[in-house]
């Protein structure tokens, strides 16, 4: 029986180069997968009868730099990332995986048979042959595709006993496909979840990214966590689950945050944001403490910025990533009550997460609001919120925007660099925080002189305080405001 796919001209005219060469060639795996699915691929494989070799002859634009016979074939006229590089290898035939995690040894087979029986899933164990517009699928994956199960090739057990990461691709595929995990395949999860041991954590890093940037990443996030596979993640993650809040969440710690993390999915935002939503809460178990009949998580955003630095840092997150999350989510907490809320308030909240990311973490802030199972902020409020955001943005935040600077300094005052410099900028970032119209030469001058006039160890007092003012404002007019209405 014939079946035509849809298969774009770069990656046709690769097929037909190795036919023509007298080679076979498939397009397979994920590829082949969403097609029948009728989803767009997220990249294009072939595999071939064509020794590495011989597959870097017939093409004048190739790369190989892998031990696996990968080799990336460039269509140079195209600009589509996905179909720029398509990977073509020699059919494989994989033995003897002593650690878990790769093959000790690779070989090329001689059968396109051979190379689908290496693969992990049924639904991935499946090729198109372009050229007769015939599919070869010896484990009836499209069968499991037509019910959206995932299954193995084969034992489960042995198949994840080979390679662990498997057993994530599985969460993982079930959260981007929408798929369930066939039951023999489930239990061979749980049973061998440990394993995961043995990955090493860039790969785990992949794969969760994967899942956090998948439409609904609750759903492989939930399965992680009943099939004993989160702790691998990130057992920070695990300590959320069944943690009770007070009156106002209806949910707990893991389900909110879960919640909140499928908001953030479903907005399409960008990928620190959504781990931000993920993670802003994980430290509200390490805080939680009983307190006038309820439960209170005093400071968590502070140790939670901690947390989820160490977390992102074990998972080898890109250092930018990382700096992006842990001031998300350490200032998650502001308070926006535009009713009681002063300017330099939010000009100090600006100051804080930096002007970079203020609107990723109103963000935040909504998908926090929609994980509670609350309603959306009164539009007007949030207006307001946002228009006050405005106006500050235009203020001086930092002690680089103001009108006098370290040089400035040391000549008004006749001295060299050293600590009082520091001290008397963060001084006068404080006033202009506090009043924007003080930012000109002539008062910040006229205040530098009297500043310097002071004592030492004076200076320095008010210099750390100063500090400490420009950094958590905004915190201490929460408490203020708490004591007030006696919330917490
Ligand atoms: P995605 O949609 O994320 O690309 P994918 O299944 O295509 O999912 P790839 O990493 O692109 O994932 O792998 C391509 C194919 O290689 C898979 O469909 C599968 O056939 C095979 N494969 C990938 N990883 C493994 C593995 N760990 N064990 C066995 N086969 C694998
Ligand atoms: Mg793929």
């Amino acid at each position: 029986m014939k079946t035509t796919l849809p298969i774009p001209s770069e990656v046709e005219e690769i097929s037909h180069t190795l036919t023509k060469a007298g080679f076979e060639a498939f397009v397979v795996g994920g590829s082949v997968r969403d097609l029948l699915i009728g989803k767009a691929p997220t990249d294009w494989d072939l595999t071939t009868n064509a020794t590495p070799e011989q597959i870097q002859a017939l093409f004048p634009h190739t790369f190989y730099e892998n031990t696996y016979g990968t080799v990336g074939v460039v269509s140079d006229d195209t600009e589509d990332p996905i179909l720029k590089t398509v990977e073509v290898t020699p059919y494989r035939i994989e033995s003897g995986y002593s650690d878990f995690r790769r093959p000790d040894k690779v070989e090329w087979g001689n059968t396109v048979e051979q190379d689908l029986a290496r693969r992990d899933f049924t639904m991935n164990a499946i090729a198109y042959d372009l050229e007769n517009q015939a599919i070869v699928d010896p484990y009836e994956g499209q069968e499991d595709i037509k019910k959206g199960l995932i299954k193995t090739v084969g034992k489960p057990e042995e198949r994840f006993g080979e390679d662990a990461l498997r057993i994530l691709r599985a969460v993982r595929l079930s959260s981007t496909l929408n798929f369930a995990i066939e039951a023999e395949t489930q239990q061979a999860i749980i049973d061998n979840a440990i394993l995961l041991e043995n990955i090493s954590k860039e790969r785990i890093r992949d794969e969760f990214i994967k899942i956090v940037m998948s439409p609904n990443p609750s759903v492989a996030l939930d399965l992680s966590a009943r099939l004993g596979v989160l702790q691998y993640i990130s057992p920070e993650l695990l300590k959320g689950i069944g943690i009770e809040q007070n009156q106002a969440h209806a949910y707990t710690v893991w389900e909110h945050l879960l919640r909140s993390l499928d908001h953030t999915a479903k907005k399409n935002f960008p990928l620190h944001v959504r781990v931000a939503a993920l993670f802003h809460d994980i430290a509200k178990p390490h805080t939680r403490k009983w307190l006038n009949n309820q439960w209170t998580f005093y400071g968590h955003e502070v140790v939670g910025a901690k947390i989820v630095k160490n977390v992102l840092n074990d998972l080898k997150f890109p250092k930018d990533i990382i700096d992006k999350v842990t001031k998300l989510v350490r200032w998650h907490m502001f308070f926006s009550d535009t009713e009681e809320i002063s300017l330099s308030a939010v000009r100090r909240m600006v100051r804080n997460v930096t002007p970079e990311l203020i609107w990723d973490l109103m963000d935040v802030r909504g998908a926090d609001r929609i994980g509670t199972g609350r309603p959306k902020e009164a539009p007007y409020r949030l207006r307001k919120y946002h228009a006050m955001i405005e106006e500050v943005m235009r203020d001086p935040i930092s002690v680089k925007q103001l009108k006098v600077n370290g040089e400035d300094i040391m000549k008004l005052t006749d001295t060299k660099g050293g600590p009082h410099i520091g001290f008397i900028l963060e001084i006068l970032l404080s006033e202009v925080l506090e009043d924007p119209s003080l930012n000109t030469k002539e008062y910040l001058e006229q205040k530098v002189r009297e500043l310097h006039a002071l004592p030492f160890e004076k200076l320095s007092e008010l210099g750390k305080e100063a500090r400490n003012k420009n950094e958590d404002e905004d915190e201490r007019e929460v408490e203020k405001i708490k004591g007030k209405h006696g919330v917490q």
